[in-house]
């Protein structure tokens, strides 16, 4: 059959696509790239806030007219909104053949037989995801991204933040094993990739869980090992669960980017108190002076929530002057989005969304100057740069080490002959906000 995937949500929600991908082809499956050629689409959603889940419900919408229009038999749906809403989607979306949770991707090819053979027995699938087996190398997969890979390292995640529906969608932290992950790395570079991002829910968490346990710095150093020309990039840290041995490891091989991205959400005591994150602003003074000690070059990216219930307005000045404080080279800024299915949906005293919204305004105000200096120190410096794509006006497009995929801002390189997927030398030689341009060196 010709299938059409579509991806929604974060980067570990893609992973769990391009193993779906691997499965059907594994399973003689078709896949296309056009949703009007498919006979069956499969939507791997995100239920992560209200404008996640609105947007998945959108994207089915919108691909259920090929049912009218197109050669399409059967609309599946996967992932975060099936498994948070359950019965209430199914229910709502009609138009949908089957619905498939986050502890069944392993089953999607079934399904889609089921559904063809008539025999499909159940509309929806949601056993427990604790219970789903984890990828391993061997589980065949198909990847979207040509030059860099994203390596899920674990699944689900054991904190109980009150804003976070996670740990419910996605079950309790689970790690892979190191050996596995190497052999899956192992693969990935040999395949030509030049970039390794490692995700889970807590990166910082990995292997805490293992017998015996061990831990992300370990994995690091084992996976550094690889290559010396591989970079090797580690997401969605925890400030909690960041250790010495983490920093240290970095700090002892080049390949690693020392780049640390480790969500804040706040930094008042008291709202972090209320969110559920065991830290403070010593804490995390120490832990930043810490990483700049043993990296002075570091990298440092972090997220915060605005709005969130209880929020003052001295709370806010405190996280405003924090910012300005630790100078973060990239800094992401969400307004609190309240779920009624959540511990902080309870809170007192919510926050009006304007408040919250122009709270965000100030913060992403500050962060450009603070961008913008910090992208001051590169100038007329030569890096190194991944080139991923030629841009507008025939420029080549890439990133730095200290630029990650998706979130960060990009280099815009001025020459000729590069080839995409290839490392490049580029001097700086203008900053922007958020971008930097420079020439071949
Ligand atoms: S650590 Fe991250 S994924 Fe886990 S509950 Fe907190 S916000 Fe959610």
């Amino acid at each position: 059959m010709r299938i059409y995937l579509s991806s929604l949500g974060c980067a570990r929600n893609r992973v769990d696509t391009e193993l779906m991908i691997g499965r059907l082809v594994a399973a003689q499956q078709e896949i296309v790239y056009d949703p009007s050629r498919a006979e069956v689409i499969v939507v791997n959603t995100c239920g992560f806030i209200k404008d996640a889940v609105q947007e998945s419900i959108d994207t089915i919408i919108e691909l259920a007219e090929n049912k009218k229009t197109g050669l399409l038999k059967y609309l599946i749906v996967a992932g975060c909104l099936p498994e948070r809403f359950k019965n209430d989607i199914v229910e709502s979306l009609p138009e949908v053949d089957a619905f498939i949770g986050t502890g069944a991707y392993d089953q999607v090819e079934a399904v889609i037989e089921d559904l063809d053979q008539k025999t499909a027995r159940k509309k929806a699938l949601w056993p427990d995801p604790d219970q789903m087996d984890l990828q391993t190398c061997d589980t065949p997969r198909i990847r979207s991204t040509p030059h860099m890979a994203y390596v899920k390292i674990a699944e689900g995640c054991s904190s109980h933040c009150t804003y976070c529906i996670i740990p419910k969608l996605r079950g309790r932290h689970r790690s892979r094993s190191i050996a596995d992950i190497r052999k899956e790395c192992e693969r990935l570079i040999d395949s030509g990739v030049k970039e390794i991002v490692l995700v889970a829910q807590e990166s910082t968490f990995y292997g805490r869980d293992l017998t015996p346990e061990t831990g992300l710095g370990a994995l690091l150093e084992s996976l550094a090992g690889i290559s010396p020309h591989v970079w090797i990039r580690v997401l969605y840290g925890h400030p909690a669960s960041m250790d010495d041995r983490i920093i240290h490891t970095i700090s002892a091989h080049e390949n690693i980017c020392a780049y640390f991205d480790l969500p804040l959400q706040h930094a008042s005591a008291t709202v972090l108190k209320k969110m559920g994150r065991p830290y403070d602003p010593p804490f995390l003074r120490d832990l930043f002076s810490k990483i700049r000690t043993v990296i002075p070059d570091a990298t440092l990216r972090t997220t915060l929530i605005t709005g969130f219930p209880g929020e003052t307005e001295k709370d806010f000045r405190i996280v405003h002057d924090f910012i300005n404080e630790i100078r973060f080279d990239h800094l992401g800024v969400f307004i609190y989005s309240d779920e009624d299915d959540l511990p902080s949906h309870h809170l007192p005293r919510h926050v009006p969304k304007q408040t919250a919204k122009k709270r965000r305004t100030t913060l992403m105000t500050s962060q450009a100057k603070i961008s913008l200096e910090k992208n001051r120190k590169h100038l007329n410096k030569t890096v190194k740069v991944l080139v991923e794509k030629r841009g507008a006006g025939g420029l080549y497009v890439g990133r730095t080490s200290f630029q990650a995929p998706e979130v960060d801002g990009e280099t815009i390189i001025r020459g000729e002959g590069l080839t995409i997927g290839d490392f490049a030398s580029v001097t700086i030689r203008e900053v922007h906000d958020y971008d930097i341009v420079g020439e071949l060196t």
